[in-house]
């Protein structure tokens, strides 16, 4: 006899490796296969896992092999193609496979629960047609109601049963007993989305048409970079292609920066496609998300639009992957499994030897240099469509032109005008609350977070100093601790900005847009609904207002103060000024009436100014790219971090300088190891940060070392006394 298969399983712990598993007890072996998961012992506890691999042998003798417990899915949950998916995820950012598999499962897939959850139905049997329900509502009232909820369908399930007669299990034995009911189990599914008549769009236009049929003169797997100016119809674009996707009955994945932001997004979707898209993403719930995780992976849904983590979603009939604003750092997971969901879908897609879209107007350099190299195609459209025109930038130096209370006359004396002329405003402020410096008027002490090297942000409203970095609150000091005289916030927030223009135009002209003041569900659809109608006269907002949307009537954009971004230490500084300026002044003038954008800056004779309001994002970019070249900053080098925070500053060095002896031995000498330094901001949280940054011109270089490093790290004593994580293709230093 041939000795049983090992499994090789994927478990939730932070170890890089597979674990060996003798099949469960009495299950036949052609049922157990890469995908399915198992209930397996891990130390004391029981785990589920996922089988990565079916192999023949172990390195382990098989007397040493503990048995899986059970077998948890009749059919394979992932498919090769997923698996694959998890594997290269794991591999690529260096992080453990079984936390990646987390990542990519819905928490009740994670929790051992079944893909088709049930639910029970309680059925009337004929006998319990023909009882006389004259001689039992007499005598059982409460029966007979529940006989009487039955006998129009026959059947109900619990829970529609419990909203309609909650007292009806009451009964439930008494019916059982007498056979006039019987209970089965069902599955408990929504319908999939169905189709309906779809609307035809504006007839494209000649750069339009080009792009489209370049795209449709490609069926496998390519790269096409969408770089289109705000409202150059990129969107117009993708719908046309799938479209074609869809009626060849495969499935779309969108992957966006942010849900909550596109209610507009996903009504044109619904409208232009015909199709309900089914929405991925963090707040749904886990029944929801399980659902729609579901109805992806066999198929029955065809349209699929959801943020960062969709990326995992399996898909039955893959046939087009389009992420939209390619740029947008949120593409990229902070935290645990750090990966790039636009990465990740470009490696996807040619996995799958499908096309990938990747659209912005302000493409990152790293996709503007792949297009260079001429790996990933090309396509500009260079007009607005339909007959917007390009809105017109202009500074407001503030050496110039004090601003009282952040407002400067010029940009107040266009808002008079704009408003007078039944236009709508859009006030830009990339920083939440009333001030970010709250400070001492007789000392000069300025409010700090007891947990963070960094200031407390005054919240007016609450009366309270947040700290945006850890989420610490305390009270709003009147005096100051150390000399007792007044404190005075400084700076402005939006709260700030927008108190000053409800005072000069009146409250119900001003809507704020924050992640403050759109924390109650609803409030966010509400006031977006409001922009977009126009009843909003002018909008107050942080980059939350900058992504995306289409407000037909706005025809004036003010950024208050960009200046943080022109000294940023990041060398990614200026690609996101640039970026996020770009993409809020493309919310102006986006119909027919002219936009008009006013940026206001201390530093007007920085060459940044011109070189994007002569040129715009594009020349932006290219002197950013010389600039990286120059310095062999990515996309010219490869970089990796090694993070470690600890509740003791000389903890996370010793780690890390560690981390850097073991990398020097290791000798991969086309690596660069930069550090180990303090953290930019080095507290956070009552947590001490440091990092070893790794460089290099080779991706293999960096990748086979961090291969051996990791695994040396993992292990390592000095790692035990701190937190630390990898992260390949950092986006913040
Ligand atoms: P983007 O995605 O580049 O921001 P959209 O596709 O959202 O651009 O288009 C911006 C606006 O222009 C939308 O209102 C859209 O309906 C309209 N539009 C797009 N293409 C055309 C076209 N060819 N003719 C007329 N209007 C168009
Ligand atoms: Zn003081
Ligand atoms: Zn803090």
């Amino acid at each position: 006899m041939s000795p049983p298969p090992v499994l090789k399983v994927a478990v939730n712990v932070p170890l890089s490796r597979l674990f060996d598993y003798l099949p469960p007890k009495g299950v036949d072996p052609a049922r157990l296969q890469a995908g399915v998961r198992v209930t397996v012992p891990f130390g004391r506890q029981q785990q589920s896992a996922v089988v990565m691999e079916v192999a023949d042998s172990s390195e382990l003798p098989h007397s040493k092999l503990k048995r899986a417990l059970a077998l948890q899915d009749e059919e394979t949950l992932l498919g090769a193609d997923d698996l694959w998916l998890i594997r290269f995820t794991s591999e690529y950012y260096h992080h453990p496979v079984g936390e990646v598999v987390a990542a990519a499962l819905p928490t009740l897939l994670r929790q051992a629960r079944p893909l088709i959850p049930t639910t029970e139905q309680v059925v009337l049997t004929p006998a319990g047609r023909n009882a006389s329900d004259a001689v039992l509502s007499r005598r059982a009232p409460k029966q007979a109601e529940l006989l009487d909820a039955l006998l129009r369908r026959g059947k109900a399930t619990v829970s529609e049963l419990d909203e309609r007669l909650p007292q009806w299990r009451r009964s439930r034995k008494a019916l059982l007993d007498k056979g006039w009911i019987q209970i089965d189990e069902i599955a408990d599914v929504p319908p999939p989305p169905g189709r309906e008549a779809a609307e035809p769009g504006p007839e494209l236009n000649r750069e339009q048409r080009a792009v489209l049929a370049d795209m449709r003169s490609h069926a496998d797997f390519r790269v096409t970079v969408l770089d289109g100016v705000t409202g150059s119809g990129k969107t117009e674009v993708y719908l046309h292609r799938m479209q074609d996707v869809l009626a060849q009955d495969k499935q779309v994945l969108i992957l966006v920066p942010e849900i909550g932001l596109t209610p507009q997004f996903v009504r044109r979707l619904r409208r232009r496609l015909g199709i309900e898209p089914l929405l991925l993403h963090s707040s749904l719930t886990d029944n929801e998300r399980l659902n729609a995780w579901r109805m992806a992976r066999d198929g029955s849904a065809p349209l699929l639009l959801g943020t960062r983590s969709a990326i995992f979603t399996p898909l039955a009939r893959p046939g087009l992957i389009v992420v939209d604003e390619e740029h947008d750092s949120s593409y990229k997971q902070q935290e645990g499994l750090r990966y790039s969901a636009r990465d990740l879908a470009v490696a996807r897609a040619k996995q799958l030897n499908i096309p990938v879209i990747l659209g912005s107007a302000t493409p990152s350099l790293e996709t503007l240099q792949r297009c260079r190299q001429a790996a990933y195609r090309h396509q500009v459209l260079s007009q607005r469509a339909g007959n917007a025109a390009p809105p017109l930038l202009r500074l407001v130096d503030l050496a110039r032109y004090p601003s009282n209370d952040g407002l400067s006359d010029p940009l107040l004396r266009a808002l008079d005008k704009h408003l007078g002329e039944n236009g709508q405003a859009l006030i830009f402020l990339n920083r939440r609350g009333f001030a970010p410096t709250l400070i001492c008027g007789g000392c000069g002490k300025i409010a700090e977070c007891n947990r963070c090297d960094a200031r407390m942000t005054v919240h007016a409203a609450r009366n309270a100093l947040h700290c945006h970095h850890c989420g610490a609150r305390r009270a709003l000091d009147a005096s100051c601790s150390d000399c007792g005289s007044a404190c005075r916030p400084l700076g402005q927030g939006t709260e700030r900005i927008e108190g000053v223009l409800a005072a000069r135009y009146g409250d119900e002209s001003v809507t704020r847009i924050d992640s403050d003041s759109t924390r109650l569900k609803g409030t966010m659809d509400k006031a977006l609904a409001r922009a977009t109608s126009g009843d909003a006269r002018i909008l107050v907002g942080t980059q939350m207002l900058s992504k995306g949307h289409h407000f037909p009537k706005l025809t004036l954009v003010g950024v208050v103060n960009a200046d943080q971004g022109l000294f940023s230490t990041d060398f990614r500084g200026g690609e996101r000024l640039a970026q996020s300026l770009t993409q809020v002044a493309g919310r102006a003038g986006r119909e027919r009436r002219q936009g008009e954008v006013i940026i206001q800056t201390a530093f007007a004779s920085h060459p940044f100014w011109n070189r994007l309001l002569s040129g715009g994002y594009a020349d932006v970019a290219d002197y950013s790219l010389a600039e990286r070249e120059a310095a062999a900053w990515p996309p010219y080098s490869r970089l990796a971090l090694i993070r470690a925070s600890a509740m003791q500053r000389d903890h996370t060095h010793e780690f890390l300088n560690a981390a850097r002896n073991k990398a020097e031995q290791l000798g991969f000498d086309q690596v660069r190891l930069l550090g180990p330094v303090s953290a930019p901001m080095e507290r956070r949280a009552g947590r001490y940060r440091a990092q070893l940054l790794l460089q290099s011109g080779s991706r293999q270089a960096l990748h086979g070392l961090l291969d051996a490093l990791v695994l040396a790290l993992e292990s390592s004593k000095s790692g035990r006394r701190v937190r630390w994580s990898v992260d390949v293709d950092p986006v913040e230093l």
